[in-house]
């Protein structure tokens, strides 16, 4: 989508550090992470968040779980645990509008979210 920022990163047109590329997913490394691992897990389509998926992007959203656990074994915290969040709209603070996922470990998590523990 024109002027959306992670679909130029999947593009390649903005600058990433890339973790896995999939046929439809991409991850990245986040640019202000807030944890020792955070990944952030895109589809290679835009889809603005939540509220634009569903059961008609069913393999889609098999593929974005695939790829978020393929992210954690590579960076070794699929043992040690790790949180998936995926923020949706302003009171969430979804800052950017194309479904992500971002995947925070490496270090105990507190619960609830507050601070850094959000997620970005
Ligand atoms: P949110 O939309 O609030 O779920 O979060 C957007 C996330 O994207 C934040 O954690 C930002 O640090 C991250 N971010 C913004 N720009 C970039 C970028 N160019 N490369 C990597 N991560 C980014
Ligand atoms: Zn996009």
């Amino acid at each position: 989508m024109e002027g959306c920022l992670f679909c130029g990163i999947v593009a390649g047109s903005v600058p990433s550090t890339e973790v896995l590329d999939s046929e439809t997913c991409y991850a990245f490394r986040d640019i202000n992470p807030a944890a020792p691992v955070h990944v952030l897990v895109v589809p290679k389509e835009h889809y603005e968040s939540v509220e634009a998926v569903g059961s008609a992007q069913a393999v889609l959203l098999g593929d974005l779980f695939d790829a978020i656990r393929a992210v954690a074994a590579k960076e070794g915290i699929a043992e040690s645990g790790y949180r998936v969040v995926t923020n949706v709209g302003e009171d969430a603070g979804q800052l950017v509008h194309h479904l992500h996922f971002h995947v925070l470990g490496g270090r105990s998590l507190r619960w609830p979210p507050k601070g850094s523990d959000a997620g970005g």
